[in-house]
Order: C-alpha cells, then structure tokens, then sequence
C-alpha cells in the first residue's frame, strides 16, 4: 500500500546524498578542460599542472605542491616520503588511512601503523600522542609521523582548528617527528571556522587535500609541503605508477575548482544544518547535530525501530526505491553529504521521503 502510494512520477527524482564524490563537473571546468594547454608532466612541462599546483602551494602556504591521481595516493606519497620501512606512524583508530586506504601504509611502505582513539570531536588528544611516541630503543620502531583529519571524515565531518592543529605541529617537531595534514575537505574545514586553510596548516609539513569532493572537480588530489619534500613524493608518486603525462586535461578542472568552488562550500553546511535538524524531529531516528558543522551528516537507526528496520542497509534501500540515496556505514548507522548538485530544495525532498519511510511503521 505504502509503495503504491509513493510511486509516482515524482519518484523519478533522485537525491544521491552518499557522498560529495558523486558531484560532476561544472560547465567552466569542462570547457577548461578542453581548452587546457598541456604537456609531458613527468618532465615537468605541463603549463597546466604546474599553475594548478602553484596555485595549491599559494593556498595552503607551502613552498611547493605536487598533483597525483586520488586523495589515497596522496596520502600515500606522503607517508612514503616521510617515512621509511619499520618506522612507525602516530593516526587516530577512526582516521581515513586507517580505514579506507587498504592497509596501503603497511602494504606498500612497510610503515607500523600506531592507533590511538580519535575523540568524538576528530581530535587526537595531546597526552595519548605523548605516550606513543617511542623512546630510543632497540626494541621499538622508530616513531616518525603524526596525522591529523581535517575535516574528520568518520567523526561527523567535524574540524580541527587553528589552536588545536599548531599545538599538535608544535608537539610533534619538540619530539623531531612531522606532521602530516590529511585534509581532503580542508576547505570545508576553513569555511566552517572562518580560517585561511594556510592558518590550519601552518605547522603542518605535509598536507593532502581534495579536488574531487566538494570542490567538484572530476579527478585529482593535491599534495603540498616544502620543496624539498615535494621531491621526495613526486620519486614517491612515479614508483605508484602516478606519475601523468598531458594531465593538464584533468588539472584545468582542478584550476576552476580552487577559482571558484570554495565560496560555495557554505551553502552545502546550510544544507547540511537544514537536513540534520530535520532529520533529528523525526521519531526514529538519531542525530548529533552538534557534531554537524560542515557537510557531513551520520544517522542512527534509533533502538526502538530496529526491531522493525533490520539494518541501516533495509533503510538505505527503502529510500533509494524512493529516489533518495543515503550511505550505511554501519550496523544501524547511515552517513548522508551534501555537495555541489544538491539544493535546498533537494534537501526538503530527502526530508519529506525519509519521513514516509519512517511513518511505514
Ligand atoms: C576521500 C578521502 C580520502 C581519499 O580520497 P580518494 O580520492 O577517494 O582516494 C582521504 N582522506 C579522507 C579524509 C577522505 O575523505
């Protein structure tokens, strides 16, 4: 009865919030890309890429900046270039690397990976990363890097500010380790404080950052850092098989990306505050909005529906018959973005659908 009553035309419509990955190119970066002057980037000769990376190194205030094909291997690059194998590395139990990037750190690098507990907030706590720094032992792994998330992908999408990410910077050089920024939404960070992403950075060595989420580009993530680091993770970058001949076709999105699109990152935290707080009313359902500070938003099948919504997967898959996509990410827990293709107006729909769904019961 209640699919029949839903399925109309309307149904049609889809919202796909699972993740600001999905949003595709605007017009000025395809007519970029076609007109893109290129060359052979592995000799460094590609006009494009390098005014691309110039333009990330202006940003972030580093010396210099390197474009690589995803944000894992810019991650990757990262950790290859500060680290060697055997030697350890700090990060949080919920951090991205940990995760989602295939052990690549162990696997390729040969690198130990140290865990300790990523707070609500996305924060590592001073006093956890003092006590796993390693001492000078035969026995230990030599400890080299700390990372940080900014924004957190796993805890709400919350962000690190400039307080927090120099006090870590100046921990981590009192104990001659670096400080590695994973910072694929690093603008949103900065729009959601009201900070320069450079203020963020500025104790950074190292930081990876996105152009194909938010900022809405089709392909590619920038590494940045000094010059003499960016070295390291270009030899870095060639032995992953990133390194890119005319790849100014896809860095001239890149340059419209950083031009226009990070004005607009607001508008998807508005939307981000309007769903969550919408989300949050309905009976059913769990919300921290607190935790909502830039465009990511988790839900949790609230307890007492469980019994009738097996799974968040059952759930997800109610609302995508109805043109609305949403992420599980666990059990009863869903992650739902927004980004550069949803409006307001999307949002009301998601929030109309997902009150369907619920009522069902
Ligand atoms: C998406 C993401 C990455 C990896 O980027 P890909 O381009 O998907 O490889 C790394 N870190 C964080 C926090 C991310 O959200």
């Amino acid at each position: 009865m209640f699919k029949e009553t839903i399925n109309t035309k309307e149904n049609t419509r889809t919202v796909d919030l699972r993740s600001d990955t999905v949003t595709q190119p605007t017009p000025a970066m395809r007519k970029a890309m076609a007109e893109a002057e290129v060359g052979d980037d592995v000799f460094g000769e590609d006009p494009t890429v390098n005014r691309l990376q110039e333009m990330a190194a202006k940003i972030t205030g580093k010396e210099a900046a390197l474009f690589v094909a995803s944000g894992t291997m810019a991650n990757l690059a990262c950790q290859l270039a500060h680290c060697g194998r055997g030697d350890e590395m700090i990060l949080g139990d919920q951090s991205h690397i940990f995760h989602y990037e295939q052990g690549g750190s162990a696997a390729v690098g040969g690198i130990h990976p140290r865990q300790i507990p990523n707070q609500p907030d996305g924060k590592l706590a001073p006093e956890d990363i003092e006590a796993a720094i390693r001492p000078d032992n035969v026995h230990f792994p030599r400890s080299r890097l700390i990372v940080l998330e900014n924004t957190h992908n796993r805890c709400h999408g919350m962000t690190l500010d400039a307080v927090y990410m120099a006090t870590i910077g100046d921990l981590a050089h009192q104990y001659n380790l670096k400080l590695h920024v994973d910072g694929a939404r690093i603008f949103n960070a900065a729009t959601a404080l009201g900070a320069e992403a450079s203020e963020l950075l500025k104790q950074a060595d190292s930081v990876s950052f996105c152009l194909s989420k938010g900022l809405a580009a089709p392909i590619g993530s920038l590494v940045c850092g000094s010059a003499g680091f960016i070295n390291h993770a270009r030899r870095a970058r060639k032995l992953l098989g990133g390194g890119m001949r005319q790849a100014g076709v896809v860095a001239a999105a890149g340059i419209v990306a950083l031009d226009e699109m990070i004005p607009r990152l607001a508008d998807d935290h508005a939307n981000a505050q309007k769903l969550a707080h919408g989300l949050a009313a309905m009976k059913g359902l769990d919300v921290e909005t607190d935790f909502v500070k830039t465009n990511i938003v988790y839900m949790k099948i609230s307890s007492d529906q469980s019994s009738d919504y097996k799974s968040a997967v059952d759930f997800a898959d109610e609302l995508h018959c109805r043109g609305v996509k949403i992420l599980p990410t666990g059990p009863y827990k869903l992650r739902a973005v927004t980004h550069y293709g949803i409006s307001a107006d999307d949002i009301d729909y998601a929030l109309n659908v997902t009150e369907q769904v619920l009522r069902k019961f």
